[in-house]
């Protein structure tokens, strides 16, 4: 039994999106040997996984982009690393989260790889780490600017000398993260790159040696090569789609398809009004569909006269509230619509570029991101990966 309202992943979309970036970030190395510009070696993709894959499913996709050559994943939180784990997934897990108010012992029990963002949190994964008796491998975060989490760049001699002094933690890695990678204009984003190339002259002056530096989401890794580092940080990029404003030629496809039926259609006559609050009136005869899907599910309720679906391979607009688990559409201008017929809310029906919706442009029509779109996606919804 499943709901007609239910999310088509393509893991094979997602397979494919991490081979194309894996290409993309070999090709682009090799432009930049060749100039002498360096990037020499290609970095290689720590894939992001957290927030259920961005709503695609966390084990699937995982297991997924590690047999598309994955060596690391990375997820929110040690929860979700747990998860990862129990359901068998091998590999390296990079845990992105604050440990402070985390029971850490599953670091431990489920080979994850955390993050210190603190001084405290070094202390509490230290002495964890010294009493069972080894050695943890651990990811250095530098805050550059972001202002999350992170030991601030500039005053990195005082903080990590106490880190890099615990035997029982071994520093593999120096991080950082960017607040405006998507936006071309602000500077913010450069005096993080610089901030980050001092901080890790810092670190090294202070006798660390991470073997692997790593700061580019999507957004930084499409914009500049000089983020690369040995290793990237794709998240939204792995799913098919480009962190809006950005545009790029890579051969990237969304990978969830999110559809829905025409459980009934209605005729309005002239000042009826529909739906909660009776905002939408009708100004001449129209048919109206509902569709079983709702806010319940993630579809948020400002698409109300500002979204649209694919129904019989048309644009229908969403009108009238998006309630808990139905809205309804506009069907008048679209000619045998029926009860049974496919509604798509994000995919493609039909291969017109008007007949493809995709994440971006749902977000763009309620001031959103389309990260917000997908990981929203309700827990209600089915994901299938036929
Ligand atoms: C979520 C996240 C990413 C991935 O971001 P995208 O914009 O989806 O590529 C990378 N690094 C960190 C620390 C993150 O939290």
């Amino acid at each position: 039994m499943i709901r007609c309202t239910s999310a088509a992943v393509d893991l094979d979309a997602i397979a494919r999106n991490y081979r194309a970036l894996a290409s993309y970030f070999a090709a682009e190395a090799a432009i930049n040997t060749r100039a002498g510009a360096g990037p020499v070696t290609p970095p290689f993709v720590i894939a992001v996984v957290k927030a259920n894959a961005y709503g695609h499913g966390a084990v699937p996709v995982a297991r997924t982009l590690v047999d598309a050559g994955a060596t690391w994943l990375a997820v929110a939180d040690i929860e979700e690393g747990i998860e990862l784990r129990e359901a068998g997934i091998p590999g390296r897990i990079l845990v992105f989260g604050a440990l402070s108010v985390s029971d850490v012992s599953g670091v431990f029990s489920h080979a994850l790889t955390p993050t210190i963002s603190s001084p405290a949190a070094a202390r509490a994964l230290a002495a964890a780490a010294t009493a069972r008796d080894v050695r943890l491998a651990c990811h250095l975060k530098v805050d550059t600017g972001l202002h999350r989490l992170g030991f601030r760049f500039d005053n990195l001699s005082r903080t990590l000398p106490e880190v890099l002094a615990y035997p029982a933690l071994d520093i593999e890695a120096a991080s950082t993260h960017y607040a405006t990678a998507d936006d071309a204009e602000d500077p913010l984003f450069e005096t993080q790159r610089t901030r980050f190339a001092a901080a890790l002259e810092t670190i090294r002056g202070l006798g660390a040696g991470p073997r692997i530096v790593h700061a580019a989401n999507s957004a930084a890794s499409l914009r500049d090569s000089r983020t690369w580092a040995d290793a990237v940080r794709p998240g939204l990029l792995l799913y098919g789609l480009v962190p809006p404003p950005m545009a790029a030629t890579l051969a990237l496809a969304p990978a969830m398809r999110l559809t829905s039926r025409v459980v009934a259609v209605k005729g309005l006559r002239p000042g009826d009004r529909i739906g909660y609050g009776g905002r939408h009136e009708a100004a001449s005869p129209m048919s109206v569909a509902v569709v079983p899907a709702g806010y319940a599910d993630g579809l948020d309720r400002r698409l109300e006269g500002r979204g649209v679906v694919l129904v019989r391979g048309r644009r229908a607009p969403i009108v009238g509230a998006v309630s808990m688990d139905m809205l309804t559409i506009d069907v008048s201008g679209i000619d045998g619509v029926s009860t049974g017929d496919e509604v798509v809310f994000l995919g493609a029906q039909g291969s017109e570029p008007w007949q493809t919706i995709d994440a971006r442009e749902m977000a763009a029509w309620i001031g959103t991101i389309p990260y917000e779109v997908l990981c929203r996606l309700g827990a209600r919804v089915a994901r299938r990966y036929d």
